[in-house]
């Protein structure tokens, strides 16, 4: 079963072919950040004109790739939502142009969900499982009872951490996105700061970053104005532990409330060492628990995650029409207790 996928829902146009949600035949993303980087993040008109521009190039190139063509394929797959809706609108209209065309089945998929299937690139999932999802514009906790079933159980009540990272980020000097690099530069250093670990205690699945962004803010303004030098290493450093302190605090209290198979650890900042590294170890010390990570080139946008995604929802019967339109605020449900 070969599926088309479409990504376009930020700034990475991306188009993948995918055989039986499990294998990339071929993968063709344009990346926009550099026509970003200079506004500090992702500006939404620029997004929508340079998907129009790429998209087109990215389908011609996975056939050529391949050598396939629109028979070969069972369906094919879009992210519909959540996302800027300029740039969404690029992918859902180029989709249903190709399902039009090529009389092909079409399958809406949740961008979150494609974050979450990006793991299948490492290992099946197995149910039930609980997915912490991790990105740009999300932080959530994702309860995975079977297949093609998403509950929300708890997310951020302000930034995401990704967009914590980004923001501090500038404060360092660092261009956007800067996740990775600050990722580099906390290794060097340590966690001297003790910046806070919001809502850490509470009896609950949320997370809170808005805090520490601002904590983090003040102190190195305040350096600069009394004239001290602080070390940029250590700055990371805190902020990163500090982030992943609460990140697996509630992930694990979590595992230990629902019987769940796997950890999936998915999305943007899924890339992070540190974070990794940490929720091996909490992991190993949860008996039944595999932690199963998104490979780090799957970690941020990209098409092949939603050909995994949408396999699932092909199987599943998921289907949308020529009425399909874009979702910017697509949410999964929350877990009704
Ligand atoms: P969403 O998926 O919520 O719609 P998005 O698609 O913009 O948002 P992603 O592309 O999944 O987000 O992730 C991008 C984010 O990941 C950026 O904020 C970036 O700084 C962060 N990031 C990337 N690598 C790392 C890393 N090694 N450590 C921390 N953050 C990272
Ligand atoms: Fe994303
Ligand atoms: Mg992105």
């Amino acid at each position: 079963t070969i599926i088309l996928a479409f990504e376009s829902s930020c700034d990475e146009t991306s188009v993948a072919l995918v055989r039986n949600g499990a294998q990339v035949l071929a993968q063709s993303t344009a990346t926009q950040i550099q026509s970003h980087q200079r506004f500090g993040g992702v500006v939404p008109e620029v997004a929508s004109r340079h998907h129009i521009e790429q998209i087109i190039g990215c389908l011609d190139d996975v056939f050529q790739q391949t050598g396939l063509g629109y028979t070969d394929l069972a369906a094919v797959a879009v992210t519909y939502g959540p996302g800027l809706v300029g740039a969404l609108l690029v992918g859902v209209s180029a989709v249903k142009a190709v399902a039009f065309a090529h009389n092909l089945p079409l399958v809406p998929v949740n961008h979150m969900a494609g974050h979450i299937y990006a793991a299948r690139y490492t290992a099946p999932i197995e149910f039930p499982a609980m997915a912490l999802l991790v990105s740009g514009g999300h932080t959530e906790l994702v309860y995975m009872p079977q297949e093609n079933d998403y509950q929300i159980i708890g997310e951020t009540r302000d930034d995401a951490c990704g967009e914590a990272f980004d923001k501090i980020g500038r404060v360092l000097g660092i261009n956007y996105p800067a996740g990775k690099e600050i990722d580099e530069l906390a290794h060097q250093g340590k966690d001297t700061f003790n910046f806070p670990r919001a809502m850490e205690k509470e009896d609950n699945y949320d997370f809170s970053f808005s805090g520490l962004k601002s904590a983090f803010i003040n102190t190195v303004h305040h350096a600069d104005q009394i004239g001290t030098k602080l070390s940029h290493a250590d700055l990371a450093a805190s902020f990163e532990q500090s982030v992943v302190d609460v990140l697996a605090e509630k992930t694990v209290r979590a595992l230990h409330n629902f019987p769940v198979k796997q950890l999936i650890l998915a999305g943007g900042v899924a890339a992070n060492s540190g974070l990794r590294t940490r929720l091996e170890k909490e992991c190993a010390q949860i008996q039944g628990v595999d932690l199963l990570e998104a490979p780090l080139k799957y970690c941020g946008d990209n098409a092949a995650m939603i050909g995994a995604a949408g396999y699932v929802g092909f199987k599943h019967g998921n289907r949308a029409g020529m009425t399909l339109n874009a979702e910017p605020g697509l949410e999964f449900p929350w877990l009704s207790v």
